[in-house]
């Protein structure tokens, strides 16, 4: 039984991937333990802020850090830190802004919805964002062009949500931004190198420290020291709706501590999978098969393979049967309307691959028994 039911939410069987609509990460022990320990203990928050920043700092090979309750957090007081800097009054009337520096530019195919606009987590930041080009095509010029005396920053989203092609790319954003002495943002959020961004000359990058950090529900800031101590005064202005507890600081920092020894896992990804695909190689109509991830990363999941002709049943259907039970078990649904049905190994508790297993049996056999009743 899982925590959530007493409270009513069903349990949730997770094979579909760091979704923020299940609950982003489950944390390992190690890290449960650490917050645990925190929780029931108290600290000077103002010695914990910059202490996380050093961690940080060693985790990114930037200079500085701040730790925040997430990403889009982060690019609301990354916004704030660029404006404000460490001015007091300032940052005490954020997002108040004009009259000030406040413009932030980015592409107009990186204005994207994550699960919210990341424009409206500028604004709440009193940033006025300023987007370029067009959705689907963006030049250098069009960047250079929108730079006034109001500019406070460019801004990049590297994600899967933003258009991938026709966008200014960041080595040409972080050349255009440090020729007119303007910081750099960069929305990491998802990104698995904590390294990469910060290397390549940005001023501030964003990270989610629930997706590929699989830390708890927090983010981080990593980046100059001047923007970076500007980011954690924002915890006196507008980040205080948006602090991040001392229980958060800590799992954070545990398992950015663990992340760089973290090995590759693929060979236990895939015999989980195996195992998955082993239990249903007997029903007809279902095509089972390992899968790596389209863009090439160490992830190898499940695919089956729907014949609906055969099964009685279309993968939609299957997948909407296993969502609304209890519990609720959750497949990567992208190629549905295809036949095709993938499970995430890296989400599963133990031994949660035998349940989904099961239950795929179970649907298809009452599919199959509905197919004969219907055909008498
Ligand atoms: C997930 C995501 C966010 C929001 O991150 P939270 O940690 O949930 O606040 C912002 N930007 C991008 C690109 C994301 O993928």
């Amino acid at each position: 039984m899982s925590i959530f039911e007493q409270y009513g939410p069903r349990q949730v069987i997770n094979g579909c991937g760091k979704m923020t609509v299940l609950g982003a990460s489950a944390v390992d022990k190690d890290i449960a333990e650490a917050m645990g320990r925190a929780a029931m203990d108290y600290v000077e928050i103002a010695e914990l802020l910059p202490a996380a920043g050093r961690v940080i700092a060693k985790a990114t090979g930037a200079e500085d850090g701040c730790p925040t309750c997430g990403a889009s957090a982060g690019i609301a007081i990354s916004t704030a830190a660029v404006i404000s800097g460490t001015n007091v009054d300032i940052i005490e009337n954020l997002p108040h802004s004009s009259g000030l520096k406040n413009e932030i530019i980015l592409q107009k195919g990186h204005a994207v919805n994550f699960g919210a606009r990341v424009t409206q987590m500028m604004m709440l930041g009193g940033g006025k964002p300023v987007e370029v080009g067009c959705a689907n095509l963006v030049a250098a010029d069009n960047i250079e062009n929108a730079i006034n005396e109001k500019t406070a920053a460019l801004f990049y989203i590297k994600s899967h949500h933003a258009v991938q092609k026709g966008m200014v790319s960041i080595e040409t954003m972080v050349e255009i931004a440090h020729r007119h002495q303007l910081p750099l943002i960069i929305d990491a959020a998802a990104e698995e190198d904590l390294h990469k961004y910060i290397a390549m000359g940005a001023d501030l990058v964003i990270y989610s420290g629930g997706k590929a950090l699989e830390g708890p529900t927090s983010g981080f800031i990593c980046g100059t020291k001047a923007l970076c101590a500007a980011c954690r005064m924002q915890y006196q202005g507008i980040g205080r709706p948006m602090k991040t507890g001392k229980e958060s600081i800590v799992g954070l920092l545990t398992a950015l501590g663990k992340y760089a020894s973290r090995k590759p896992n693929g060979d236990l990804q895939k015999q989980r999978m195996h195992a998955l695909l082993k239990d249903l190689e007997d029903i007809e109509g279902v095509h089972g098969s390992i899968a790596q991830d389209e863009a090439g990363r160490e992830i190898y999941r499940a695919k089956l393979v729907i014949d609906e002709a055969v099964t009685g049943i279309h993968a939609v259907e299957i997948a909407h049967k296993l969502e609304s039970g209890n519990p609720s078990i959750h497949t990567r649904n992208y190629y549905l309307a295809q036949g095709e049905i993938f499970v995430d190994p890296r989400p599963l508790l133990e031994g949660q691959e035998k349940i989904i297993a099961e239950k795929i049996k179970e649907i298809l056999r009452e599919a199959k028994g509905n197919q004969s009743n219907g055909r008498n």
